[in-house]
């Protein structure tokens, strides 16, 4: 029977536990100010942080999810544990002696939960011990095959599980632990042997530093448990998706820097934070999952959708591949934060560090990519780009990933990137790619891109869609060009075909080009005479209907169409253009390794610096008008 605590010592639990700290090691918490602390809720999914810690009143609270309460009831919730065991664990931590009333001789009984904290932290310290033994040798020798030392075995708390079956047993026995706890626990199986046996351990801790389990490596040639690797069975503690090795020790840097490097193993972990990567975790004996990702997701604070990075390190090889498509396949918020770093030689994290040096490993998380680009890059190797039939099909094939992207922003930021790597027109991807969302059957074969004009004369799908706000600027520039060309200099004010994005406007200025030209360099040929000069001058029939409307379509704008309204809008235009080859520099550039080619990326940076300019330059420009 457990005795009653001592309400004064609950007080003064409650005041020493600091909750900033034990809240801390699970969310990322931020200032938000006058005294208030912000982070994501750890009780519900969320993308922007509505749970809130104020430490000076001890209190926590979630606008989100309306959970809340002070420390006790945090850890409570938090570690699945009752209030008695609550108050035990934190008494321990902040150092207060409990007084039980009316709980009678003998210490009082604890609950299952902790007792299996604390059987699972004595085992991790007597494994520890062990790896120091004479029989341990065996795995001292894999270790520094690896490349770690004492110094390192013992920051990760390497231990070792002697071959004798029960030592594990006898001490924790010794220590007043009884079987069921053992057993329940998974460190003694029903048998009564030590779960691991002859092995290599790992702890496996929560973001605080409770031990929750452990990874084992075999060792032993005459080792009857065939996996190479075994972890603790699912237990009370222990739930395979919900643990990642290394997150105690990359907690900090997760939240710190934004960022988590997700490896494949135990010793992949210990050689990435070895080398500087010290925000490296993996998952133990499963696959990484929508609850990792949202582990992580919290302790990166991600108060920012564009900084929270979550980089996935793969082997080249078409295992690598798949395991990237599997993750493209998950938690579809989760994918613009997730990059790859693949690494071409193929070697993982523990053994590039031990071939290659400390730096090589900075490296491979350097040249990152992000999730998607990866992923179609990866669709896309299977045809041939060089041929229009084999562009259409990677089309189709890569059209469903980018459908599959729930979030605005970001799916027509991969339209446009998949038009570039494609080398195909942007409305041409955006429209196969609106047709598979809307769940629509594929353009017939014989739509071949070469033909596509007179294939689809009676499909008005081939026009800009009038409404298209994001075609705005160039509808409304091609009405002025037609409407009113003598406000345009000879050089149409700086305007090239490349400026329209919209194929069929971009037809139709090569066609106004051309009609000019055909009138011998002037434009005073106002009217229904230009208007039919330029009718004439385009390739196609459907484009004469779309002349023929922009002709008559009153413009946006309902001031007069003076010289000063045209600049602006060939500047916004041009605008426009600069800042998608910004974009495209920029994301040149990240893809870019600046310590593997130096030259190069000095060279676009300073390229980008340019176009800044020129950006800056013209945004004045279309506000303005001419001097
Ligand atoms: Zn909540």
């Amino acid at each position: 029977m457990s005795g009653r605590i001592n309400e004064e010592d609950i007080a003064t639990v409650r005041e020493r536990a600091r909750i900033d700290e034990i809240v801390g090691s699970h969310v990322a918490l931020r200032n938000a100010g006058s005294g208030t602390m912000k982070g994501l809720c750890p009780f519900h999914d969320e993308k922007t942080p509505s749970f809130q810690v104020n430490p000076s009143r001890g209190f926590y609270y979630c606008f989100g999810c309306g959970e809340g309460g002070d420390v006790i009831s945090f850890v409570q919730k938090i570690d699945n544990l009752s209030f008695v065991e609550t108050v035990e664990r934190l008494a321990d931590r902040v150092g207060v002696q409990l007084r039980y009333t009316d709980g009678g001789a003998g210490h009082p009984e604890r609950g299952l939960r902790l007792r299996l904290m604390e059987a699972h932290q004595a085992a991790a310290e007597f494994y520890a011990d062990q790896l120091n033994s004479a029989e341990a040798m065996i795995g001292r020798q894999f270790l520094s095959e690896r490349g770690f030392d004492r110094t390192a075995a013992e920051r990760f708390g390497v231990g070792y599980a002697p071959q004798d079956g029960k030592a594990l047993k006898r001490h924790l026995t010794g220590r007043g632990f009884s079987d069921p706890e053992l057993v329940g626990g998974g460190l003694v199986r029903e048998s009564g042997w030590d779960y691991f046996q002859g092995r290599l351990l790992w702890p496996i801790r929560d973001s605080g530093t409770q031990v929750l389990g452990f990874g084992a490596r075999r060792l032993l040639d005459d080792d009857r448990m065939p996996a190479k690797y075994l972890n603790t069975p699912e237990t009370a503690l222990y739930k395979k998706s919900h643990v990642l090795y290394g997150l105690d020790l990359a907690r900090q840097q997760i939240g710190k820097t934004s960022q988590a490097v997700v490896v494949e193993g135990y010793t992949d972990v210990m050689a990435a934070h070895l080398s500087g990567v010290e925000t490296a975790v993996a998952s133990c004996g499963t696959a990484f999952g929508d609850d990792h990702a949202r582990l992580l997701r919290r302790l990166m604070g991600n108060h920012d959708a564009f900084r929270g990075e979550v980089i996935f390190t793969f082997d080249g090889d078409a295992a690598g591949q798949a395991a990237a498509l599997k993750v493209f396949g998950g938690d579809a918020n989760f994918i613009g934060q997730t990059y790859v770093a693949v690494e071409p030689s193929g070697l993982d994290p523990c053994d590039l560090r031990l071939q290659q040096g400390e730096a090589a490993v900075r490296e491979l998380v350097a040249r990152r990519v992000p999730l998607y680009r990866f992923v179609m890059a990866n669709v896309l190797s299977r045809h041939d780009l060089d041929r229009a039939d084999g562009r259409l099909s990677a089309l189709r094939e890569a059209a469903p990933l980018v459908a599959s992207v729930r979030d605005y922003n970001l799916s027509s930021g991969y339209v446009r990137e998949l038009s570039n790597m494609l080398g195909m027109d942007v409305e041409e991807v955006r429209q196969e790619v609106a047709r598979t969302a809307r769940g629509g059957r594929p353009k017939p074969d014989n739509a071949r891109e070469g033909q596509a004009m007179v294939e689809q004369s009676d499909d008005r799908r081939w026009l800009p869609d009038p409404a298209d706000r994001l075609l705005l600027t160039e509808r409304e520039t091609t009405k002025l060009l037609l409407q009113a060309p003598a406000l345009f200099d000879p050089d149409w004010l700086g305007l090239e075909a490349s400026d329209f994005t919209h194929r069929a406007y971009a037809a139709l200025f090569r066609a106004i080009q051309s009609a000019r030209t055909s009138a011998d360099g002037g434009h005073g040929s106002e009217g229904a005479a230009w208007v039919h000069r330029v009718a004439t001058a385009v390739p196609h029939e459907l484009l004469t209907s779309l002349v023929a409307s922009l002709a008559v379509e009153p413009l946006s704008w309902h001031g007069p169409a003076t010289e000063q309204y045209a600049y602006a809008n060939a500047a916004k235009l041009r605008l426009l253009t600069v800042m998608r080859q910004v974009n495209e520099l920029k994301s040149k550039l990240q893809r870019m390794n600046p310590v593997q080619n130096p030259t190069g990326y000095n060279q676009m940076f300073s390229e980008l610096v340019i176009l800044e300019a020129r950006r800056n330059d013209l945004h004045t420009q279309s506000l303005r008008g001419p001097d």
